[in-house]
């Protein structure tokens, strides 16, 4: 199979008909075998009743009824599992991505080798104050932080080799730095192509500005596990070795000084609280890290690696 088409949507009723239709066509007219994989993230409209409608009329749909609303990442998460494709794209339900897009995004994976092309929408038909404006300042930050060049993390149209998907795993609201996780598994060829962004023509936004904060949250989790999840007293290890030493040198110039000069007084001294408060943290800080290299030791995914090839080995 071709390409996998995975959907994740939320009371998208009206689009779905409409959108089903387009992918079909542009399907049909590149000659792709492919299979559109709907997962309803818990819609309280007649959604999953459509989806079971268009499946009647083409057996290429697919679809993973959720019992509720999950998120938008544990959504991708559940089709990324099902997909058959050679090529995974993703797209928003709401017919503000264009199906016209899949050929080319198929090509860049197939042919020009990308493990993963993500969208730019250059021209954004949302509203300036809340969307484009915070969306600016994320991008700028997530570029910085996982040091990957794209312009637009957020868009929902992306294309992935099969490869990518299989091997990362999205949850929390994480579908905003899918493309880091996916440099963390190893894929470096990330690409970007200017997508043409649509007006939402039926339905409402279902991302309000708290995303931004969970988004921020998510983007400091990603750092962090990525760099020292299995190794957490490299981090903490440090820092609570630096605060200690900060705090017994300290103190030890106090008590010297004390045996100088019996009338020295250590605890007016601010000395005294730099080596008080430098020693507490310094000792919480390698606990810390203690605590999680016992946990890291002894957690099921300890060994899971993520592995190329073998050869002459099952
Ligand atoms: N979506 C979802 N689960 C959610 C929220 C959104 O599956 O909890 C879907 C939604 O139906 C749409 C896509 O994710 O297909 C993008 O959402 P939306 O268009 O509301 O976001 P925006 O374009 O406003 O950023
Ligand atoms: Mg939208």
């Amino acid at each position: 199979m071709d390409i996998s088409v995975v959907i994740p949507l939320l009371n998208e009723e009206e689009s779905l008909p409409e959108l089903a239709t387009w992918i079909d066509r542009v399907m049909q007219e590149n000659h792709f075998s492919y299979e559109i994989v709907f997962v309803d993230d818990g819609s309280t409209d007649d959604s999953w009743q459509v989806i079971g409608a268009l499946r009647e009329k083409n057996p290429n749909i697919k679809g993973i009824k959720f019992q509720r609303n999950y998120g938008k990442s544990a959504a991708l998460n559940e089709a990324f599992r099902a997909t058959q494709g050679n090529v995974v794209i993703t797209m928003d339900a709401d017919l503000q991505d264009s199906p016209d897009e899949i050929p080319e995004l198929y090509r860049m994976i197939i042919e020009d080798r990308y493990d993963l092309v993500s969208g730019w929408k250059k021209v954004r038909y949302d509203n300036t104050v809340t969307k484009n404006l915070p969306s600016k300042f994320f991008n700028a930050v997530t570029r910085k932080v996982s040091k990957i060049k794209l312009n637009d993390f957020n868009c929902g149209l992306k294309s992935y080799n099969k490869k990518v998907i299989k091997s990362i795993e999205v949850y929390g609201e994480m579908h905003r730095y899918i493309p880091v996780l996916a440099k963390w598994a190893g894929f470096k060829k990330i690409g970007e192509k200017v997508v043409e962004h649509r007006k939402r023509k039926y339905g409402v936004s279902k991302f309000g500005w708290d995303r931004f904060i969970n988004g921020f949250l998510d983007l400091l989790s990603i750092t962090f596990v990525g760099k020292f999840s299995k190794r957490p007293m490299h981090f903490f290890g440090v820092w609570g070795m630096l605060f200690f030493m900060i705090g017994f040198f300290s103190a030890l110039y106090l008590i010297i000084a004390k045996i100088v000069s019996p009338d020295f007084s250590i605890s007016n001294r601010p000395g005294f609280y730099i080596s008080l408060t430098a020693v507490v943290i310094g000792v919480q800080l390698f606990m810390a890290g203690f605590i999680g290299e016992l946990i890291a030791r002894n957690a099921p995914g300890r060994n899971a690696y993520l592995i190329e090839a073998k050869t002459g080995l099952d």
